[in-house]
């Protein structure tokens, strides 16, 4: 039996990660207690909130519907000024680290594009095989059954032809079969083969062509940032609604901020504070923070008290260190031809095979693809600018859309010690610290930019048509946040053990991108959600035993 101040197991966070562990747990029998900083809102206030924001800030910001809360504050636009931004970030890419993560109930799936892919065996193996970065501690075949599991969870539709699957080793196929490509994707894999290259479809966390955990299949939107407005992609916020029938609690403005130990370095309880200020301390079997890589290690940090003076789960010191994403760049094509962008999901397909090979002993690889997003409310708002009316505006917008394509390129980044989050002075309206993170891509990246990724890229891109290709200068964030609480088998070097648990305290766990020892080039979700299935084995396990 659950009640409101305790469970068998209690999860912070209610995003993707949180809500595998919180369903697997129920499976299994137990009694299951989510504590959620954010509010909650439903998908029709949600689209509605998207419908009324003015086009420019459409075309700006993907949390633009989901305005911060003041006591679960999130990113929003920054301005690279320490008073107004949430997240408060400083170092030479200080603009490759400004996540769009939410803290509503649900998290950051609501806005995701839903692009799935798995790790390849050698981007685990970084050190062994190439001598830079960090291993994991076990290959590709361990987390194999995991990645399996985790796309069952969330329904993923990707090609059942093996030459087209990234990477090929599967122990079962995708449950439904990859999206068709539109126009202008069509065009990339003719471009790509022109210069020896494979256009592949990415795999996706939504429905294609059939209903599937009570979802419709997709229709085609182009609106997965920042909601689907039928629920045909997976989002955290569905999944819930299921937590909720089979008798998970889930508590929203519930804002977790110290995790209390007992003198055998065992969880006993969680601390949150509702709006008011009110705190409640919830009890439970095993503890799960499972609220982001930056919102993790923040309450791992804030949870420090005179016993454990470098914050919970820290005696390494590795507590907000290696930060990572897939630091990426873009590259403006103009083409003469129409190319016709924004057809269906808005990522279909990637040039994947550019991340791996010999080189990455010395620069990173990537992944690029054209971008699927409509460029119409762009090349509309371009088009007002120039005060164009009537005939003339309706031409430049179609001209514009149909001939102007984004290509987004992003590497993988290594952990390094300095790319690290710290609790900042600035406090919130609860008293509690805001993040900082300081952040450098490192040559490893701008190497891997410029002689490598960008070159193919240009290549490509005139493969494709383009007559001008423009590189917009420095790096943007991807929003894959990883690295916060790594993963190892030295407790003196890493923070959490091969199940994401923390290695100082037994009945905690720290699943999810926080975990990660390496980041890959590819959108990293699918390795967080094949983390938290594999930590939920464990977690279930040692629950059940007491
Ligand atoms: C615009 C955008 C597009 C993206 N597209 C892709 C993509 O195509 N493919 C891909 O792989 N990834 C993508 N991502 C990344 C992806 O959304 C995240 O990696 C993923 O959602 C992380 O899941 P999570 O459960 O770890 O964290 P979150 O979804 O961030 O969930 C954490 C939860 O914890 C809650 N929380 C935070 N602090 C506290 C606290 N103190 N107490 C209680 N609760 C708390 C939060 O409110 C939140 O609900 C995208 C992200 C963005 C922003």
């Amino acid at each position: 039996m659950v009640s409101k101040m305790g469970a068998d197991v209690v999860i912070a966070g209610t995003g993707i990660v949180g809500c595998l562990i919180a369903e697997q747990m129920l499976d299994a029998g137990l009694s299951v207690l989510m504590l959620e900083a954010g509010p909650r809102i439903d998908r029709g206030r949600i689209i509605e909130n998207y419908r009324n924001m003015p086009p420019a800030a459409k075309a700006a910001n993907p949390d633009g519907p989901f305005p911060p809360k003041p006591w679960a504050l999130h990113p929003m636009e920054y301005t690279g000024d320490p008073d107004k931004d949430y997240l408060i970030t400083s170092g030479p890419d200080a603009k490759a680290y400004q996540q769009a993560y939410v803290r509503y109930v649900g998290g950051a799936t609501w806005h995701w594009a839903g692009t799935l892919w798995r790790l390849t065996p050698e981007d685990m193996m970084l050190n062994a095989k190439f001598g830079v970065g960090r291993d994991w501690p076990f290959d590709y075949s361990a987390l194999e059954p995991y990645y399996t599991r985790a796309e069952y969870a969330i329904g993923a539709a990707g090609p059942s032809d093996p030459a087209l699957q990234w990477p090929p080793m599967r122990s079962k196929p995708y449950m439904m079969e990859a999206f068709p490509f539109g126009s202008g994707q069509r065009r990339c894999v003719q471009a790509a083969e022109s210069i020896g290259l494979q256009y592949i479809p990415c795999a996706q966390a939504r429905n294609n062509k059939l209903a599937y955990q009570g979802r419709p299949p997709c229709s085609g939107n182009n609106n997965c940032m920042p909601a689907c407005p039928i629920a045909a992609k997976y989002d955290a916020y569905s999944a819930l609604l299921r937590i909720e029938a089979k008798g998970g609690v889930v508590v929203p403005n519930a804002v977790v901020y110290r995790v209390e130990t007992d003198d055998k370095n065992n969880v006993q309880a969680f601390h949150f504070y509702d709006p008011n200020k009110t705190s409640t301390r919830v009890t439970g079997k095993t503890f799960v923070l499972a609220c982001n890589g930056i919102e993790t290690p923040k309450i791992l940090l804030l949870s420090k008290n005179e016993k454990i003076p470098k914050g919970i789960a820290n005696s390494s010191d590795q507590v907000g260190r290696n930060m990572m994403d897939t630091p990426k760049f873009f590259a403006l094509a103009k083409f003469k031809d129409p190319i016709w962008s924004g057809l269906g999901p808005v990522q279909t397909g990637a040039i994947m095979s550019t991340s791996q090979g010999d080189f990455r002993s010395r620069y990173a690889g990537g992944q690029i693809s054209l971008i699927n997003f409509s460029g119409a409310g762009s090349a509309g708002l371009a088009a007002l600018k120039q005060k164009l009316v009537g005939k003339a505006l309706d031409e430049a917008i179609r001209r514009e859309t149909a001939c102007t394509g984004l290509i987004a390129v992003e590497h993988e980044v290594l952990p390094s010690a300095e790319n690290r989050l710290t609790l900042s002075d600035k406090k919130d309206m609860l008293g509690l610290n805001q993040p900082a993170v300081y952040y450098d891509v490192g040559d490893y990246v701008r190497k891997g930019a410029d002689l490598h990724t960008f070159p193919i890229t240009r290549k490509f891109a005139e493969a494709l048509g383009a007559e001008k290709v423009i590189r917009i200068p420095g790096f943007e964030a991807s929003q894959h946040i990883m690295g916060g609480t790594i993963m190892g088998k030295d407790a003196k070097t890493s923070v959490v053990d091969t199940d994401c648990r923390a290695h100082d305290h037994p009945n905690l766990f720290l699943p999810g991108g926080s975990a990660m020892p390496s980041a890959g080039s590819g959108n990293s979700t699918l390795t967080m959600a094949a983390l938290g299935v594999k930590a939920a084995d464990a977690i279930a396990n040692q629950t059940t035993r007491g």
